[in-house]
Formats: C-alpha cells, sequence, structure tokens
C-alpha cells in the first residue's frame, strides 16, 4: 500500500470505530459537536413507562406553575402566603397521580411508582390520603403538632362545624379547611 493509501485505510477504520463508540457513548444532547459528526445518540437515561405520555403534559404543566410559584417576586405578600401557591401546585401534583391510581385505576403500578420516584408526587402526603381521617390532607405540615400554638394540628384540620371561624386560610399553605368531613 502506498502511505496514502495506509492513511486513508486508518482513517476509515478509525471513524468507523468512532462511530461504533458513538452509539454506545453516553453523549449530553446540549454538546452539538457530536451530533454534527455521529448519528443521533440516544441521551435519554430515564426509561418512561407505558402510559407517560397520557400524563406528561398535566405534569408539565403543573411543573411550569411551579417555576412561576416560585420566581414570583412575592410583593406585598406575607412571607408565609408566599409560600401558598407553592404548596397548592404540590398538593395539585400529588392529587392528580393519587386519583389516577387509586381512584379512577387508569395508570400502572410501574407509573405510578416512577412518579413517585421522580418526584412529581409525594409519597408521605400520600400515604397519609389512604389513612381515614386524612383523605383531604392539604399539606404534611399542618398534621404536625410540634409546629403549631399549643401543640395542636393547624386550624385548617379542625372540621368546620367545631370551629368558630367559617372561613379560614391556614398561615402554613394557604388551606382553607381539610378536615375529612368538610
Ligand atoms: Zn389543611
Ligand atoms: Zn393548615
Amino acid at each position: 500500500m502506498t502511505s496514502d493509501l495506509i492513511l486513508d485505510y486508518l482513517s476509515s477504520t478509525d471513524s468507523l470505530r468512532f462511530l461504533d463508540r458513538g452509539f454506545t457513548v453516553d453523549c449530553d444532547s446540549d454538546h452539538y459537536g457530536c451530533n454534527l459528526e455521529m448519528p443521533k445518540v440516544k441521551t435519554n437515561r430515564v426509561k418512561y413507562p407505558e402510559g407517560w405520555e397520557l400524563i406528561e403534559p398535566t405534569l408539565r404543566e403543573l411543573q411550569t406553575k411551579m417555576r412561576e410559584a416560585e420566581d414570583d417576586p412575592h410583593d406585598g405578600k406575607r412571607k408565609c402566603e408566599a409560600l401558598w401557591p407553592i404548596f397548592k401546585i404540590a398538593h395539585q401534583k400529588s392529587r392528580y397521580i393519587f386519583d389516577l391510581y387509586h381512584r379512577r385505576k387508569e395508570i400502572s403500578k410501574e407509573l405510578y411508582d416512577f412518579c413517585m420516584d421522580q418526584g412529581y408526587a409525594d409519597r408521605n402526603l400520600i400515604a397519609k390520603w389512604k389513612k381515614p381521617g386524612y383523605e383531604r390532607l392539604c399539606c404534611l405540615r399542618c398534621m404536625q403538632p410540634r409546629d403549631h400554638n399549643f401543640q395542636t394540628t393547624c386550624v385548617c384540620r379542625v372540621p368546620k362545624n367545631l370551629r368558630e371561624e367559617k372561613v379560614i386560610e391556614c398561615v402554613h399553605c394557604g388551606c382553607r379547611g381539610c378536615a375529612s368531613g368538610d
């Protein structure tokens, strides 16, 4: 072989090896140079269970709302009040997953577990919803006696017929009442 041919040969086998590696390398999608040279490399490391595409739009929408709530400048709001939307959206996300699995039975156990593993739903809050008396619990904090004056649970946990004020918003998450019978 002439030296030119050898060079050609080497570069072609090199690029073959390069391509071969390209298929297995976990390459970052933001790294543009890679995608220019090589066939598209599958970059998603997360394996999404079946049915994910049906719930993804709702979850994405709630994630976006959550981000907006977190970025909100809270002008003129009390410090605690600024957190209310965040609690509310976190509650909505968990409730959505909970309903789909436990009540409507529309998603698989695999997808349900996946959502909790990925942080789309709060496992601890959902565990409470399965217990009598906590079916409507707003957030975990409102059932912790130590966070409240006089070591009682939050005012929002008191059934409507047992509290003096009929309209309330609790200081922790803005809950307007989450006792089971309300
Ligand atoms: Zn509550
Ligand atoms: Zn509360």
